[in-house]
């Protein structure tokens, strides 16, 4: 199978070639028809995440149908159309795992990072952790999904009922996110890079009321703001546009630091709060949801050896919504 390769980090993935591998008890061999990708890839090669297994095959957005089946499987069948999340595989007995939080678990273990993901022509996952991908979505439409929709439902999840919402970054995850938000009723305010109008007009065109730079003040205070960019100053700068009680969330798995801030901006009952990683109960909730809104991605494709261009338009900023490898 062709598949892109980290060597080591910063440094380009490498096409290669591998042999298919063959499924374990419980595990799945996947036919990738598409991989998403994500800015925790750009974040594993640029080594802002450090413990990565190397070589590794990234990506973790992945959409393909189920090539053979490994002993033991009875959620799926050969044929099916599965996607792949960054939750690849957790321990089940920790105190997180038994009490609902298996996103906290200390010994899971992420696709694309620990376990080889879908940047290739075929992958293996634990049938356990794969989801099946409601119809109506081409296999590209589908795999932003898999993180920039599951991981950004479950921070708007902890955005609570917040009516006024803010949304710093407007990429893959945003755009999906502003689209479930203003079907739930909300209104979305969404900051993008100062000056980056493409992108500000690319948030009006998926349900933004408001669109600006994040060096622009918010037209009303806000109940709450999802940050999705990496970037640490947002944080005082999102709590300054929130109202009292109003939760920042931050949803990124990497950021910049953030500066220091005096307390009067924290004051008021403001939280501030990371997400990590998501559930399989985030991803069937968001699964249903999805085709309901209904939620259109906006795609850019590339081959599968185009996997570093991809990576650093997304690096550059210059995608509107989710690049997607095509094997
Ligand atoms: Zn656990
Ligand atoms: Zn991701």
């Amino acid at each position: 199978m062709r598949c892109m390769v980290l060597d080591a980090a910063r440094t380009p993935l490498r096409l290669a070639s591998l042999p298919v591998r063959t499924p374990g008890p419980g595990q799945v061999l996947i036919r990738v028809h598409a991989c998403a990708v994500c800015r925790t890839d750009l974040h594993v090669v640029d080594a802002d995440l450090t413990e990565p297994k190397l070589p590794l095959v990234p990506g973790h957005e992945i959409v393909g149908t189920i090539a053979a089946l490994g002993e033991g499987v009875e959620r799926f069948g050969a044929g099916d159309r599965v996607g792949v999340p960054w939750l690849g595989w957790t321990c089940g007995e920790c105190e997180f795992c038994r009490s609902g939080r298996e996103n906290l678990c200390a010994q899971a273990r992420f696709t694309g990072y620990q376990i080889d993901g879908g940047y290739s022509e075929y992958t293996v996952a634990d049938q356990r952790f794969c989801f099946a991908i409601p119809g109506g979505y081409s296999d590209i439409d589908a795999a932003p999904l898999l993180c920039a929709g599951l991981i950004g439902y479950r921070s708007l999840r902890m955005a609570g009922e917040a009516r006024r919402l803010g949304l710093y970054g407007f990429g893959a995850a945003a755009h999906i996110i502003a689209q479930v938000a203003h079907w739930q009723g909300r209104q979305v305010f969404a900051f993008t890079s100062p000056n980056d109008i493409e992108a500000q007009a690319f948030a009006r065109e998926v349900g933004a009321v408001w669109a600006g730079g994040s060096d622009q003040p918010a037209p009303d205070m806000l109940d709450a703001a999802i940050i999705f960019a990496p970037v640490g100053p947002l944080v005082p700068a999102a709590l300054r546009a929130v109202e009292r009680g109003g939760t920042v969330v931050c949803a990124g798995i990497h950021m910049s630091p953030i500066p220091s801030f005096p307390y009067d901006i924290l004051w008021g009952e403001r939280v501030v709060r990371s997400v990590a990683n998501l559930t399989r109960s985030d991803g069937d909730e968001f699964l249903a949801i999805a085709p309901q809104v209904p939620v259109k991605t906006h795609t850019s494709h590339y081959r599968l050896d185009q996997a570093n261009q991809a990576l650093d338009d997304l690096r550059a900023g210059r995608l509107q919504g989710a690049a997607v490898l095509v094997p």
